[in-house]
């Protein structure tokens, strides 16, 4: 199945460049999904997973997780501020952290009692204008006001341009996260994870690779 095949790819970048594999996390993006490939996948005994969707994925993981209590569930689509609580409940990581008011939002709400997940700042490295993300001249302020609200930041996000070649992308988010002291790296999804992984993605993003073609 698609897993296994996108697991020997990861090896294999690894490999590559003298990596292991250990330190790249496979987020399988199961949105949209028919819900029998997601438990094939669960099955394989795979147990990080990626939805786009805040009510999407209570829907779908709520009574999942209660067959699988150690899946761990990773947001990597935009987040409203008004989401934002029923979000800290339910995902373990938030990789859209793309504003200020929305950082000042999660600590807010980590100071009233909820639990934080691990979060990583969204970079627009291509700076499109349709695209959720900071712009890369102001990363390094949204990195200070999370570190500042004493938030759980653990690294960074890019979705690069559909069109572009990626690895420019990736070597920028790096560039910027390393500035910044920061090592997690969530970047690369079904077309480009290689590439990714060579350029140092700690986390790769990957649907249609693992589940097969999403219907829309
Ligand atoms: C859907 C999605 C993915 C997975 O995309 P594939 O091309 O199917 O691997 C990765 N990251 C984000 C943010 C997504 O929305």
């Amino acid at each position: 199945m698609g897993l296994d095949e996108v697991t020997a790819g990861i090896a294999r970048a690894c490999g590559r460049t003298g990596r292991d594999p250990a330190g790249v996390t496979l987020v399988a993006v199961s949105k949209v999904q028919p819900e029998e490939r997601v438990r094939a996948v669960l099955r394989a005994g795979h147990r990080v997973f990626g939805e786009n969707r805040v009510q999407e994925a209570e829907g779908r993981w709520t009574p999942l997780r209660g067959e699988f209590p150690d899946v761990r569930l990773h947001l990597v689509g935009p987040l409203q501020t008004n989401k934002a609580r029923a979000a800290m409940g339910f995902f373990d990581a938030i990789h859209t952290v793309d504003r200020p008011k929305l950082a000042r939002t999660l600590a807010r709400l980590r100071d009233e009692g909820e639990r934080c997940p691990d979060l990583f700042v969204q970079v627009n490295t291509g700076e499109e204008p349709q695209k959720a993300g900071v712009a890369p001249a102001e990363a390094d302020a949204l990195v200070a006001e999370c570190r500042s609200l004493a938030l759980p930041l653990v690294g960074l996000m890019c979705i690069p341009p559909a069109e572009e070649e990626p690895s420019p992308h990736f070597a920028l988010l790096r560039k910027i996260a390393e500035r910044n002291g920061l090592s997690g790296l969530s970047m690369g999804m079904s077309g480009d994870y290689d590439a990714a992984i060579g350029q140092g993605a700690t986390h790769v993003r990957v649907g249609s690779a693992v589940f097969g073609a999403r219907e829309a």
